[in-house]
């Protein structure tokens, strides 16, 4: 079989996207790869094609749980041998789990960085053959990514003690210079064939609105009312804002859940299905909102407070129009948002992590809440400064953000102006 037989026959889609086939085929050719694609691009295919065409075994690096359970989960109901070995399970269900891995029962296998430094895990990964090792949200190698995690800095030892080294093969949303050189530092990439797909959604219009307290919850209500119907998502800071919102917004009759944290794990199941379901219009959330969930008609996504740092909010805001139908990112503004990040930052829980890499840490935290204050000041185009943030080249404003439109409509003001004048 084919890779594009694998895609039809497993995943039941005719054509590849931009980028998964290059990447495919290059990852068979024995390559290793990096590809820095945007979330929803289908980075996960990317690595399952292959997976299925190799002669043995693809691990899966992952960094959260759900993640793994929900990919198994659906690889598993298409017909794909996979699992996932993490804290999930107990010990009686890992030692099965490994049994059967070591038998060669799956082709795929999903697993927390912290796991390949275990005895066991080691064990198995040197009796078997590991034809590929995937690092999927590579950027948390790196300590300029979003989310680093030291555990990721122990894949190389791991692919090192293996008796024949597998293809690499490492997948990110996040295309910083910095990020990518650390992933190819870090994972010691061997030449790899590295894959950009732009990073620019043309169907998402960006625009930001300064308005503190009252002012966006009237704002909030009012596009709501004003758009009836329409699927959306607005993230908030804080539990406690995500509460109030929620509870406003009810009992304006509006359909709207809520999800955070603090929400208990049932209810907190039953909001996210109510909202992707569509029996919830609307729903409020913290940014624990929306990591693996994939619903394609959000039409738009309201950002009720500025995010940490440009790489959040381009995933966040990204969750709009998966579909490709023209959706809004909205994000609303004010000077109060800058402090409570900064609050959040320098309260940040760093467990064990050396002070040398707390305060690079946070340097760089602080240089990316600066680049995203940024964002919410620009008077120029809007999508050019995302783009432009993640290393692409621009070249004229885009014409279809809130700062281009409202440079035209300065600029039509300025000709009435001049008009009232000269008569
Ligand atoms: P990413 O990891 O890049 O954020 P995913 O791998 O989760 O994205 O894929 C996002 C969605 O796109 C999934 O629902 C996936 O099934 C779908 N998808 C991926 N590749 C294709 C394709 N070639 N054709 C149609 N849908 C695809
Ligand atoms: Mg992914």
């Amino acid at each position: 079989m084919n890779p594009s037989d694998i895609l039809k026959k497993y995943f039941g889609y005719d054509s590849f996207r931009n980028g998964q086939e290059e990447i495919i085929k290059s990852i068979l050719s024995g390559k290793d790869a990096l590809a820095i694609m945007p979330t929803g691009a289908g980075k996960s295919l990317c690595y399952q094609v292959p997976a299925l065409l190799l002669s043995g075994i693809t691990l899966v690096i992952s960094p959260l749980i759900s993640l793994m359970q929900d990919q198994v989960k659906s690889l598993n109901e298409a017909g794909i041998h996979a699992a996932f070995i993490n804290s999930s399970l107990t010990e009686a269900q890992i030692t099965k789990a490994l049994n059967l891995a070591a038998k060669g029962t799956y082709k795929i296998i999903y697993v927390a960085p912290e796991r390949l430094e275990s005895n066991r895990f080691m064990d198995f990964a040197l009796n078997s053959e590991i034809s590929m090792v995937t690092v999927d949200e590579a950027h948390c190698i790196s300590q300029w990514g979003q989310d680093f995690r030291p555990s990721y800095l122990k894949i190389i030892e791991f692919i090192n003690h293996l008796p024949v080294r597998p293809v690499v093969s490492a997948f990110t949303a996040t295309a910083t210079k910095e990020v990518k050189t650390d992933i190819e530092c870090i994972l010691k990439l061997n030449r790899p064939n590295v894959v950009v797909t732009g990073f620019d959604r043309e169907n998402l219009y960006y625009s930001v609105e300064h308005a503190a307290g009252r002012r966006k919850d009237a704002f909030v209500i009012d596009y709501i009312e004003k758009h009836p119907g329409e699927s959306g998502i607005i993230y908030c800071t804080t539990r406690k804002n995500v509460d109030s919102l929620y509870e406003m917004l009810f009992k304006r009759g509006i359909p709207v859940t809520s999800y955070h944290a603090g929400i208990d794990n049932n209810t907190r199941k039953k909001n996210q299905d109510d909202f992707i379901y569509d029996r919830a219009q609307v729903v409020v959330a913290t940014n624990a909102f929306g990591m693996g969930i994939d619903k394609s008609n959000v039409r738009f996504v309201i950002h009720y407070n500025m995010p940490q740092s440009m790489e959040n909010y381009y995933q966040e805001a990204g969750r709009a129009g998966r579909d490709g139908e023209n959706s809004q990112c909205i994000l609303l503004f004010s000077a109060q948002d800058v402090i409570i990040d900064k609050f959040l930052l320098d309260n940040k829980n760093f467990e064990e992590m050396d002070t040398e890499d707390i305060e690079l840490i946070k340097q760089r935290d602080s240089y990316r809440l600066q680049v995203m204050e940024g964002y919410c000041k620009t008077t120029s185009c809007l999508r050019n400064y995302i783009l432009e943030y993640f290393g692409e080249k621009t070249f004229s404003p885009c014409d279809n953000c809130g700062n281009c439109h409202r440079d035209y409509t300065e600029a039509d003001m300025t000709a009435e102006a001049k008009w009232v004048i000269n008569c």
